[in-house]
Formats: structure tokens, C-alpha cells, sequence
């Protein structure tokens, strides 16, 4: 309609014309009208050009909100940009206070923000931040990041892609441990934090010498218990036909009771310290192997499980050797006991792309998808009544992880079900050492136990 309503003054002329012309008008008239009608033209076409220019003016450079008073589609096109105006300020103004709650927030965040671009440079910090590296706003504005964080791994977590954490130290806070923690935002940059995790890092602690004490105390109770129960057991009470059963119930569960107290104390010492260089040697994996092997012959024969290796005899790790044979002895032990009479059980020991690794797969039942992830967590058990039966704590595979990531290494974990799983442990390239163990041949054969 306001389409139609902008042609009628350009159009209405040329209809006059027309019925000017077709009712008989003279020639002469006829001219003087039609130069009456191109200057009306031309002044309405100015006319637009300059309402075009006011429009411009006025919304472009924004000195007044009131629109300038025009008339016609003009006086619509006014009040429409008006409207349009009118609604961007209250949007704008919505967005500012957004951003000043959040940047009030960011500012009174205990933990040290920083902003930074795809270069590393510094783009924004808040005042916990300028605290804790001492830097000057704004003057530090644009400066790379690492001038103020030149610790180790520090250059790499920075530059990295993708969310990730560090824990850190600063020279000029050694009382604090610090996480460091990087969001990446696309386009805006990479956001960095920093938050004091000394609390939670004391907490932890204690929770560990909690864990370890109590251990360590119920030990040597249950060492005299089972001393008891043994003499009991050997003597004519044992042979009693009422006694003698509980007696053995009564061993069996004090068993139980070691084992888990062994357990948590093996968890307590490797989740608590990185490894003591005193007590590392040269631990040639595949020996310890074929020992661990030996020491569970009666459970292989009893299964009638075939265990097949294929070890580096010459590749050893540099590492405390309490460590390797609970990893080793963990993760045979858990093959044998999950898997089923007649089966079979690898273990390979080699250096592989550039990282040592310990496989040990078995053709077991496997273990569901949806427990995968857990099977590491303390005291997950994926059948917790089949664990107990054959004797288990729920923490071998948490110490073995654990192990693992104490020497800076992993723990994987594959699994198929009616296929079997396989665990393998991964230690750094550094901690190789090569030699002779006591077996000196380096053997790819498979060996074939029962
Ligand atoms: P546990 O002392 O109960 O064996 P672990 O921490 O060693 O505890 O293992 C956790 C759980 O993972 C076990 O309870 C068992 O359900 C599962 N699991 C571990 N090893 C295997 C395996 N080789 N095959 C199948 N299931 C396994």
C-alpha cells in the first residue's frame, strides 16, 4: 500500500497528460504541460534525494533520537528508523550491564584470570591476577604471557589446544600449589586460570595418611590373629567337627582383611609421592614376569589356562621395583582370576612407537562397555559377588593406574565382551634402560605353560 501510495505523485502528471491528450487538447498546450510535468518530475525526485540524505544523516550520526519532521512515505521511513533506533540502544544497554556484572564478577573472582590472544599476548587480566604475577595494568597489555610464566611445561600448556590443566609452583609462592587451567575461546583468545589448590591438595593428604595409618595399625592385629588362627587350625580343634569349619571361615575372611589392608597400603604410597630416585634401580620387567608367572602356577594349572610371552629381556625400566611387580602382579593376577578354564593369556614386554609397554590380554568374558571407564576407580567392581569369590580388593587396577601416572605413564583399557580385555601400561621412553637380566636371550617365542 505505502508502495502504491509513493508512485501516485509520480505517475498523476503523466495521467493528466494522457487525458489531456486523448480529449483534444492544442499542440502548444499540450508542451507547455509537458515541460510543466518534467520540472514537477524533477523537483519530486529532489525532493526524495534530499529526504534520502536527511534519513542518512540523522541515523547515521545519531545527535538527536528524534527523527527530523517529514511527510509521505518519508515520515514512515523516519518513525520506522526511530523504532529500529530505539530498540538497538535498549538491546546495547541490555548487553552492557551484562558485561559489567560479568566483568564485576571476573574482578572480585579470587582466582587469577588472564586473557590471552592466538600469540600468547596478554588481552585482559583481573586484579587477583595482577596480584599474583605483580603486572601493571594496562601498561603489560600486549606482552606475551610467558615473560611472567617461565616455569617448566608451562610454554607447552600454553601454547596447547584444547581445554587442559597443569599443576604449578611459583618460585615466589613455594607455600601454594597452584591449577592451571586453559579454556580455549575461539576467536577471543585463550582464557588462562589460576586457582589455589593448596587446600585441597592438604585435604588429600590427610585423607591419605588417614587411609595409610589406619592400615598400617590394623596390620600387625591381624598378623597376630592369623598367627592364632593357623596354631588353632593345626591343632585338634581344627579337626572338630563344629569348630573347625568356622575356624577356617574365620581364616579366610582374615585373609581377605590382609589383603585389603596390603592393598590400601600399596594405594596410600604410590597416590602420595612421586617415586624416591634413592629407591629406583634398573627393574628388568620380563624377569619379574616369568616370577609372577611361577608364583600363580597353581591357579594356571588348575584352569588349564594357556599364558603365552613374548618379552624383551633386554628392555628394562628405571623404576622402584615395589612399583613394577604390583603393576605385573596385579594385572596377571586379574587375567587368571576372570578368566574361564581352557583359556588363553598374552603378555608382551616391548618398547613400542617410542614408549615402553606391559600388554597383558586374556580371552575372558571382558567387561561391559558401560564399566569401562570405572573398572580404575577404588572399589568399582563390575560383579562385585564374582570378585569376592575369587578373592578380590576392588583396588588392583587403581594401583596399577596410579603406578602408572606416578611415573608420568597410563593405563589402557580394552575390553570386548565373550571376547576379553587387555590392559596395558605404558611408562615414558626416558625411564628405558637396556642390559642383561638374568635370562639373557631376548625372546620373541611363545611359551606355552600348560
Ligand atoms: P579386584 O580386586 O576386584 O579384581 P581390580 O581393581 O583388580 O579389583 O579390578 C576391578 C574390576 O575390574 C574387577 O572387580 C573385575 O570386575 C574387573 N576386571 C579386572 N580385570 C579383569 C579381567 N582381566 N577380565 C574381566 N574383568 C576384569
Amino acid at each position: 500500500m505505502n508502495h502504491l501510495r509513493a508512485w501516485v505523485p509520480a505517475l498523476l502528471p503523466l495521467a493528466i497528460l494522457l487525458a489531456w491528450n486523448l480529449l483534444g487538447a492544442p499542440s502548444s498546450s499540450l508542451i507547455s504541460f509537458f515541460w510543466a510535468a518534467v520540472i514537477f518530475y524533477a523537483l519530486w525526485v529532489g525532493w526524495h534525494r534530499q529526504e534520502a540524505l536527511r534519513f542518512r544523516v540523522w541515523f547515521r550520526e545519531k545527535t538527536t533520537r528524534i527523527p527530523p519532521v517529514s511527510s509521505g512515505i518519508w515520515e514512515e521511513t523516519f518513525a520506522e528508523g526511530y523504532h529500529w533506533r530505539r530498540h538497538q540502544e535498549i538491546r546495547q544497554q541490555q548487553l552492557n550491564r551484562q558485561i559489567m556484572q560479568l566483568r564485576d564478577a571476573l574482578q572480585t573472582l579470587p582466582d587469577a584470570l588472564l586473557l590471552m590472544d592466538e600469540d600468547g599476548r596478554l588481552l585482559w587480566m583481573n586484579p587477583a591476577a595482577v596480584e599474583l604475577f605483580h603486572l601493571h595494568w594496562p601498561d603489560d597489555l600486549g606482552k606475551p604471557l610467558s615473560f611472567w610464566l617461565r616455569l617448566p611445561h608451562m610454554q607447552e600448556f600454553l601454547k596447547g589446544a584444547g581445554p587442559g590443566n597443569l599443576a604449578v609452583q611459583f618460585p615466589h609462592r613455594p607455600d601454594a600449589i597452584f591449577e592451571a587451567l586453559r579454556y580455549p575461546l575461539g576467536d577471543a583468545g585463550t582464557l588462562v586460570l589460576f586457582r589455589d589448590i593448596s587446600r585441597l591438595r592438604q585435604l588429600e593428604q590427610v585423607r591419605q595418611d588417614f587411609v595409610a595409618n589406619v592400615s598400617h595399625e590394623l596390620r600387625s592385629p591381624l598378623t597376630v590373629i592369623q598367627g592364632f588362627l593357623e596354631n588353632l587350625l593345626d591343632g585338634p580343634l581344627g579337626q572338630d567337627e563344629e569348630a573347625g569349619p568356622q575356624l577356617r571361615l574365620m581364616e579366610e575372611q582374615g585373609k581377605r582383611m590382609q589383603s585389603l589392608v596390603e592393598d590400601l597400603l600399596s594405594l596410600a604410597r604410590v597416590e602420595s609421592a612421586t617415586p624416591d630416585p634413592q629407591r629406583c634401580e634398573t627393574v628388568f620387567v620380563a624377569q619379574m614376569v616369568e616370577r609372577t608367572r611361577e608364583s600363580l602356577m597353581t591357579s594356571i594349572v588348575e584352569k588349564s589356562l594357556s599364558v603365552h610371552l613374548e618379552l624383551d629381556f633386554g628392555l628394562a625400566v628405571f623404576a622402584e621395583p615395589l612399583d613394577i611387580h604390583s603393576v605385573v602382579q596385579n594385572l596377571l593376577e586379574n587375567a587368571v582370576k576372570y578368566s574361564p578354564r581352557g583359556r588363553d593369556i598374552y603378555v608382551r614386554w616391548s618398547m613400542e612407537e617410542g614408549r615402553l609397554a606391559l600388554r597383558v590380554r586374556d580371552t575372558g568374558d571382558g567387561i561391559p562397555r558401560e564399566h569401562l571407564q570405572r573398572v580404575t576407580e577404588r572399589f568399582y567392581r563390575v560383579d562385585k559377588g564374582r570378585s569376592r569369590r575369587v578373592g578380590g580388593t576392588g583396588l588392583g587396577l587403581s594401583i596399577v593406574r596410579h603406578t602408572a601416572e606416578r611415573y608420568a605413564g597410563s593405563l589402557q583399557v580394552r575390553s570386548e565382551v565373550g571376547k576379553g580385555s587387555e590392559f596395558a601400561v605404558f611408562f615414558p621412553v626416558d625411564l628405558a634402560r637396556y642390559g642383561n637380566s638374568w635370562q639373557e636371550e631376548a625372546t620373541e617365542d611363545v611359551i606355552k605353560v600348560s
